[in-house]
């Protein structure tokens, strides 16, 4: 037996070592960039929190559950990594007290002969072979040869994810091979439990010979196995927790991410501060958390299958971005690592792939990927590894705006209106207040502090003071508060811009300038609770405006008034026989988790009969205007409202309901397209909630948007 262990221990050695090397190959690049102080505090503070986070999303698998069947598969695989552990440990033991004694009866202490573990063992490995199985189908009837771009795979590394199936195949298999041959041997440590172990050694001869094949062959495989999961996609296993730990909670959504540099939040009051440091333009300026999403994701596809860019053909994919940026970290890694006298003698093909720019017409992501997205958040909600897409993207915008001043023409209009006029389209400030004199009651205009007998603020937004279809949802809301005796007050030509439109075009600056007069004139006045209309205002100012010192107490408009119908202090009582779809908007759904109150109203609407689209909640498909794309031209693939109204003409809707002033300018103007061309009947509209439940309770027509 002891040239057994001989052989066992020195593949080890050497498999730990290659193992080990690439590990450090691995840290050394993810710090090479700036770092991430905020990840460790928060995780340092909020201990229950992130144990949570691991009981749920890793041991509990989570987000992989929500797509059953790979879910199940997958929950079997990695519980079969972790519970099969014991086997090595086995394994091992047998290898060392075969060497010392001659005779490999080792067994865990305590636990080690108890029938339940031999019986959990054997019933992992086999579910894990279930779990094979259907990984298998799974990626056959989802082979991108097949289904070309609609397959989530399309565009992922499919040779390497064929020889991790093989390869975990290769550890079930060869350990029942060691298991039976033990049992025949009589230096199994079960006496009953194991019950495949037990059915594999009828088969088998007893033969010590084989019983140290079985056991080497194991080991040899699980070796070469971690010599290729530490170079390759799989390396999740061990970097999946960590990115869980390290990610932003509640889940990487609402809130996007200060702006650092070197670890600092940026002050732009800083006259020290280095405008060539804003956001990333190369590789190395990304943080180990960055790396930490390269290192981890798992070339699964769920991102890039609900994605609104890439299913509207666009070049758009979130899991190429990260990909993309991987590969290149990898292809410049020896060179970064390089002293600067190293490479003063490098080649031009060093220099050149050093000096390569992270965006750009010859760059490692191209312009139009960048700026297709909508930050519409279905990537980060659906990354079974907590990948944080938008992070990576607003970084990039960040210095493409700030730095390269290199962005589409277009949204500069919308950047100048932000800068002298306070809103995106450009109107006088006075025009602000301009829906009030449409209402036949009074509202109060905030001069200088909330009024003393007011609850809320009652934040218009740009959109839902000068957009004309917007105004509808405004006048409604406030009708409605009015009706609910809910006291509240306007800041009228006070209020500007949140800046959600400049800071998700990466324009940080401006976003903070605005963001800093909003939260001085709020403080002044006192104000307390909010409500907002817009799931963009509603998200900055309840997520945002806290970075920033400005805190209060946030409600979007469909929270607040499903409260007040559930008081009975909003009661809907002429019945609207209609036909109606909702449509989740994305920074109210997937960045906020509202889901249920816009539902809750409808619900209450007598004759109302509501029917989901396919995508709803949080796969709910985007209407194409986040991430400041309202201010972009959409000329690459289809338009993603045409591609959303579509889908909502599948249910034959009468009306069409959302909950956000974009969301209606944007599938309204769909709609009248598809009227014109006869796609869609002439009645249908698009409108708010709230509008529906005004209808209903003044019994009166409701105000298409
Ligand atoms: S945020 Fe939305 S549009 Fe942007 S990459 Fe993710 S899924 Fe695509
Ligand atoms: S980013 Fe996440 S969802 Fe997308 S392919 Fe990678 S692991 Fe899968």
């Amino acid at each position: 037996m002891l040239w057994v262990a001989i052989i066992g221990l020195v593949m080890t050695v050497a498999a730990l070592a290659l193992a080990a090397r690439r590990v450090l190959f691995l840290y050394k690049l993810a710090v090479i960039g700036p770092p991430a102080p905020e990840r460790i505090e928060y995780a340092r503070n909020n201990v229950g929190v992130e144990v949570k986070a691991q009981l749920v999303e890793v041991f509990g698998q989570k987000k992989l559950l929500k797509w059953t069947p790979s879910g199940v598969a997958h929950f079997f695989v990695m519980w079969a990594f972790l519970i099969l552990g014991t086997v090595y440990v086995e394994a091992y033991g047998a290898l060392i007290q075969g060497a010392i004694t001659g005779t490999p009866d080792f067994h865990i202490p305590i636990v080690g002969t108890w029938p339940v573990l031999g019986f959990l063992q054997d019933f992992i490995a086999l579910a894990c072979l279930l779990g094979l199985a259907a990984f298998t189908v799974i990626r056959i009837k989802n082979s991108p040869k097949k289904l070309g771009r609609g397959s989530r795979f399309s565009g992922s590394h499919l040779g390497g994810a064929w020889l991790v199936l093989i390869m975990i195949f290769n550890v079930i298999w060869t350990l029942f091979l060691a298991r039976g041959a033990a049992v025949n041997t009589g230096n199994f440590p079960y006496e009953s439990g194991a019950f495949a172990s037990e059915a594999v050694a009828k088969l088998l001869p007893a033969s010590t010979l084989l019983e140290e094949i079985g056991l080497l062959l194991h080991i040899g495989v699980m070796l070469v196995f971690l010599v290729i999961v530490v170079n390759s996609k799989h390396l999740h296993i061990f970097t999946a927790p960590l990115n869980v730990l390290f990610s932003r909670r509640p889940d990487g959504l609402g809130a996007a991410q200060e702006m650092r540099i070197d670890g600092k939040v940026v002050d732009f009051e800083d006259e020290d501060l280095d405008g060539d440091k804003l956001g990333r333009g190369k590789i190395e300026d990304t943080t180990w958390k960055g790396f930490l999403d390269f290192y981890t994701c798992t070339e699964c596809g769920r991102c890039q299958s609900q994605c609104p860019a890439w299913n509207t053909d666009k070049p758009l994919s979130p899991k190429m971005l990260i990909l993309d940026q991987r590969d290149h970290a990898f292809a410049v890694a020896p060179y970064l690592m390089m002293s600067e006298e190293q490479r003063a003698h490098a080649g031009q093909d060093v220099l050149a792939l050093l000096e390569k720019p992270l965006v750009g017409e010859e760059g490692v992501i191209h312009p139009d990927v960048l700026w297709s997205c909508t930050n519409c958040g279905a990537c980060v909600e659906q990354c079974p590894v907590d990948i944080e897409h938008i992070d990576h993207i607003l970084d990039m915008r960040r210095y493409q705006v700030m730095v390269e001043s290199n962005f589409p023409s277009e949204a500069g209009v919308m950047v100048k209106n932000l800068e002298n006029k306070g809103n995106p389209w450009g109107m006088s400030e006075m025009k602000r207040a301009d829906w009030i004199e449409e209402l036949d009651f009074e509202v109060q205009l905030i001069d200088e502090k909330m009024p003393e007998d007011t609850e809320y603020l009652f934040w218009v937004g740009c959109a839902g003071a000068l957009e004309d279809r917007a105004k509808k949802t405004t006048k409604a809301v406030a009708e409605l508060l009015h009706i609910a005796d809910v006291k509240f007050a306007v800041l009228g030509p006070m209020e500007a811009c949140t800046g959600d439109p400049a800071r998700r075009l990466g324009m940080e600056f401006l976003f903070n300038m605005l963001a800093q007069q909003n939260i001085e004139t709020l403080n002044e006045a006192g104000v307390k609770k909010i409500v907002a209309t817009c799931p963009h205002c509603f998200n900055t100012l309840a997520n945002e405006y806290p970075q920033l010192g400005g805190t209060y107490e946030v409600v979007h408009h469909t929270q607040l008034l499903a409260k007040l119908v559930d008081e009975g202090r909003l009661v809907p009582v002429t019945p609207i026989e209609e036909k109606i779809t909702y449509h989740d908007p994305c920074f109210l759904g997937r960045h906020n988790k509202v889901y249920a109150q816009p539902r809750d109203i409808m619900a209450k609407v007598p004759g109302v009969k509501t029917q989901e689209m396919h995508r709803h909640k949080d796969r709910g498909f985007c209407c194409g205007a986040g991430g400041a794309r309202m201010w972009m031209e959409e000329r690459l693939g289809k338009r993603i409202n045409t591609e959303r109204v579509d889908e909502a003409l599948t249910t034959d809707p009468d009306t069409i309901s959302t909950a956000c002033p974009f969301c209606l300018v944007m599938l309204g103007d769909s709609i009248n397209e598809k009227k014109n061309s006869g796609e869609a009947k002439e009645t249908l509209e698009v409108v708010d909630v709230s509008q529906l439940l005004i209808k209903s309770i003044k019994g009166e027509p409701v105000e298409a948007s």
